[in-house]
Parts: C-alpha cells; sequence; structure tokens
C-alpha cells in the first residue's frame, strides 16, 4: 500500500507538501523495469553515458533557477542552494572524467606464469539504490547516483521525505536527458520505501545517521551486497599557537555554522593552545556576532531555520547538558522562534569538557564549543577521543607543523589550514573511518570504480606448457 506523508515547512512550520511513499510491491516493479534497461545502458560505450549525464547537467543547468527556489522551500536557505545546485553541475563534470579514466582500454598484460597473460573486465552492479539525507537534499542525492550512471548501473534514488520538493523538477531534468530515465527513477518515501529498495537492489549508497546506517548495513548484509554508508561526523578543529587566529577564526566560524550547521562534515569541536585560547575565543564570538539569521526571508542573512523539528530537540537537550556541567556560553544559545521556523544564533561555548554530550554526540547544529589543550599530544587524544571518523582540521603557521598533527587523527579527511576541504575537493580520495561509515571512497575515480566488479579473464598461450595434474595423453 502506497501511503501519503505530509511535510513541514522548516520556514513557517506548516505541513504545505505531500509525497507518496511508494511500498514494496512498487519499489520492486520500478527496480524490475531498471534491471531489464541496465544491460544495453552498460553496453553502451563510456562516452555515450558520459554524453547522456552532460545531457542532464544541461537540463540542470536550465532549470536552475526552478531548483533553487524549491530547494529553499524544502531548507529554508538560498545562498547554500544555489552553491548546492552549482556543485551538482560541476560534479558531472568531475565524475565524468574519473568515469572516462576507469575505463581506459586495458591491454593482456605479462604474469608470473611465462605463458599467462590477463586482463579485466568491470561489470556494473545492475541496480544500485541510492538513499539520501535532508541537509543537502539535491547534491547528496546525486552525488552516488551521477558515478553509479556513469559506471553502468541503474538507479533507484530516493530522497529524504523532509525535503522532497525538488523531485518533481529533478523527475524533469532527467525526463530532458536523452534515454536517461530508463535507467534512473527517483522515488518518494520514508524509511520502509527505503528498506524495501535495498530488498530490491544489487548494492546500496546510503548517507545519513549512524543509526539508520546500521539497520542499511544489516539488511545488506543479509542479501550479500555491498552497502557504501556515508554516515554521521564529530569532526575536530585542532589549533596550534602559530595560527593566524584571525583567518582560522573565520573558516571554523564558517565551517561550524554553514547550512545552520547541517553538514556531516562541519566543525564541532575546536581544540586551541591554551597560550591563545581567550584570544582565539574573542576573535570568534565577535566574528559570530555578526553573522545574521536569514530573516525575514531566505535571501536574507546566513543562518537558516533548523530544518527538522528533531534536530531542533537535539540541539536544545545538548545546550543544556552542556550548561548544567559547566560549559559557559560566550554567544548565542537561544532557540528563536519567528514565523514558526527555529533559527540558533552561531553560538560558541567555553568551559566544555568530554563528559558533555555536545562534545561527544553529533550535533548537526550551528554551535561551536572550544577546549583549550596543553600541548600537540593532548590535542590529538583529544581530537580521536571520539566515536566518529569523518573529517577533521588542523590550524598552524606552517603545514610542516601542522601535517604531523594531521596524520595522527583518525579520521579519513583532514584539512590543513581550512574547513570541510574533504567535501570540496573531489579529487581527494578518502574513506571514512570508525562509525563514520563504511565503503570505498566517493571522492576520485573510485567514486565510479566501486560500483564495478572485476572479471579476470586469464589467457594461457594455445601452445603453452599446462601444469595440469594428470597426464592422460595417449
Ligand atoms: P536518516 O538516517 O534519518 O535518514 C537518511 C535516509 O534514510 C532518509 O532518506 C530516510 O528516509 C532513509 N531511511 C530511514 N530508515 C531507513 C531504513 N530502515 N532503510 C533504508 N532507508 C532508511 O538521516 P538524516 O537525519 O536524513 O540525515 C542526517 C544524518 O546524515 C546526519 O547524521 C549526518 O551526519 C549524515 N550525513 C552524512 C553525510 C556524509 O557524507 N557522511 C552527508 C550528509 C549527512
Amino acid at each position: 500500500m502506497t501511503k501519503q506523508i505530509t511535510v513541514r515547512n522548516p520556514r513557517t512550520g506548516r505541513a504545505d507538501y505531500e509525497i507518496t511513499a511508494l511500498d514494496a510491491a512498487a519499489v520492486g516493479e520500478v527496480a524490475g523495469r531498471l534491471r531489464a534497461a541496465q544491460p544495453s545502458w552498460a553496453a553502451r560505450p563510456v562516452e555515450q553515458r558520459i554524453a547522456v549525464l552532460a545531457a542532464f547537467k544541461e537540463a540542470v543547468t536550465r532549470r536552475r533557477a526552478e531548483l533553487v527556489r524549491l530547494l529553499e522551500d524544502d531548507t529554508g536557505r538560498h545562498q547554500v542552494s544555489v552553491i548546492e545546485v552549482d556543485a551538482v553541475l560541476s560534479g558531472v563534470d568531475r565524475a565524468s572524467s574519473f568515469a572516462a579514466e576507469v575505463f581506459a582500454p586495458a591491454d593482456l598484460v605479462a604474469t608470473g606464469d611465462p605463458s599467462v597473460r590477463t586482463t579485466g573486465d568491470l561489470v556494473a552492479y545492475p541496480v544500485v539504490a541510492a538513499i539520501s539525507p535532508w541537509n543537502f537534499p539535491l547534491q547528496l542525492a546525486l552525488i552516488d547516483a551521477v558515478p553509479a550512471l556513469l559506471a553502468g548501473c541503474a538507479v533507484i534514488l530516493k530522497p529524504s521525505e523532509m525535503t522532497p520538493r525538488f523531485i518533481p523538477a529533478l523527475r524533469a531534468c532527467i525526463a530532458e536527458a536523452a534515454d536517461l530515465a530508463e535507467v534512473f527513477t527517483v522515488v518518494e518515501g520514508d524509511g520502509a520505501t527505503g528498506a524495501a529498495m535495498i530488498e530490491a537492489a544489487d548494492a546500496v549508497c546510503f548517507t545519513g545517521s549512524v543509526g539508520t546506517g546500521r539497520a542499511v548495513a544489516r539488511a545488506a548484509a543479509e542479501r550479500f551486497i555491498p552497502a557504501f554508508l556515508e554516515l554521521g561526523g564529530k569532526d575536530p578543529a585542532v589549533v596550534t599557537a602559530s595560527a593566524d587566529l584571525d583567518s582560522t577564526a573565520s573558516a571554523v566560524l564558517w565551517g561550524s555554522t554553514v547550512n545552520s550547521g547541517h553538514a556531516c562534515m562541519s566543525i564541532e569541536r575546536v581544540y586551541v593552545d591554551r597560550r591563545v585560547a581567550d584570544e582565539f575565543v574573542e576573535t570568534l564570538a565577535a566574528k559570530a556576532e555578526k553573522v545574521r539569521l536569514a530573516l525575514p526571508g531566505p535571501t536574507d542573512g546566513e543562518i537558516g531555520p533548523i530544518i527538522t523539528e528533531a534536530q531542533v530537540a537535539i540541539l536544545r537537550e545538548q545546550l543544556e547538558d552542556a550548561v548544567a556541567r559547566g560549559a559557559k556560553i560566550r554567544t548565542g544559545g537561544e532557540i528563536e522562534l519567528v514565523g514558526g521556523g527555529s533559527y540558533l544564533r552561531p553560538t560558541v561555548l567555553t568551559g566544555v569538557d568530554h563528559s558533555m554530550r555536545l562534545m561527544r554526540e553529533e550535533t548537526f547544529g550551528p554551535i561551536i564549543p572550544v577546549m583549550a589543550y596543553d600541548d600537540a599530544e593532548e590535542a590529538v587524544a583529544l581530537a580521536n577521543d571520539t566515536e566518529f571518523g569523518l573529517s577533521a582540521a588542523v590550524f598552524a603557521g606552517t603545514a610542516e607543523e601542522a601535517l604531523p598533527i594531521a596524520h595522527r587523527i583518525d579520521a579519513g579527511g583532514v584539512s590543513v589550514n581550512d574547513v570541510c576541504l574533504t567535501g570540496m575537493v573531489p579529487e581527494a580520495e578518502k574513506n571514512s573511518f570508525k562509525m563514520s561509515g563504511l565503503g570505498g571512497s566517493r571522492m576520485g575515480p573510485p567514486s565510479v570504480r566501486r560500483f564495478l566488479r572485476r572479471r579476470a579473464l586469464l589467457v594461457r598461450n594455445a601452445s603453452g606448457p599446462r601444469p595440469w595434474y594428470y597426464d592422460t595423453a595417449e
């Protein structure tokens, strides 16, 4: 049975949109259609798939303003929506160049056995399920889907039920791109639809929370299908005494509060050398106080509404817990209800420690707890005292000072003298460490390669000696 789901508007708090969630039978039908179309898609030369994705990119370009407006309705923010659509456009180009590299022709090469040469085929998983979250609704919907399509897979995609208003426009873009619609279907639905997709697919890409990721991993394991999991984070920033405090404060402020802090690779903990900690906090707080809420409209200010009510509750609980355990709010800290939406100004806290939920659990909001450390050893220990391992940042006067610290941080990507580079430099291959995920890199050529199984072709010379056990020759 399909079901209707109402969707809340993050600015007004009203349920003003509705989607039809696909049930397991409907998902099965979609997957069956995609499975039938996939072999001829995979059989095309990669150049043809690249051309179809280029047509898709043109369609997204034509509909850029419409997509931005719909994302604005989904998330309540404007500037980030523009960045998001543009990231999709550049992402298609990057993934296409990676695909060309992955499918470069391979010759037969020699092996250790002088009469055997080898080469390989790349065989795409037929149907990939892509399941995405609400924080960057379009970009994270396409970040796995596009490389999978270029690899030769068919894709069934389900964006989050919290932010689905862009789906009709995305479908229109797909319809405008040659025969892309035969191998790429976007469905509406919630967790039950997502779970049904895993039952019907040959591989799953999931971006979301650790809790749901665990359920996805279990379901995929039952079916022996790969699960590529991109999950939560609790990214630390380490600031040494030699860092330029002014530019570091600007970077940390942006990295902690961009998209209202709804970013997996946002900075959620800051460790500063004690000798400069007070100056850093003052600089950071002064800058934070200049950041405005995106009111009265989405094109005003910088910090949009907290997108989901569940997230509002998490932010409130973590702040209350930290204050009850002795944290001091230097600036911000009040969740403001305006016109039905909930907003939080950049919030800087001191007096924090690792007994606080704010320092251990994912926050996903514009909150910046700052803690002093005494030496690099302690900074590394604090940065690594977490179950997460998504990314991190290190700031120092020179790369030579920062890199030894960066090398010791247990995370899949470390930005030096900046933040969030892991999300902005698609060439840099990375894996998610610890509870932040599982599976091949979503960056670089492996972003395409992970959707392909390798079939080895091993060729014995027809006249070559054969090391068989039995000599049955007459
Ligand atoms: P979520 O786990 O609640 O939901 C994500 C998606 O999973 C949604 O589409 C949802 O409908 C679907 N889903 C729910 N139950 C399912 C099930 N049993 N089987 C299959 N699908 C199911 O996450 P969210 O709240 O939408 O997103 C926020 C989380 O995503 C944060 O933890 C954030 O850190 C993480 N995230 C990670 C990255 C990354 O690249 N590592 C990027 C963005 C967000």
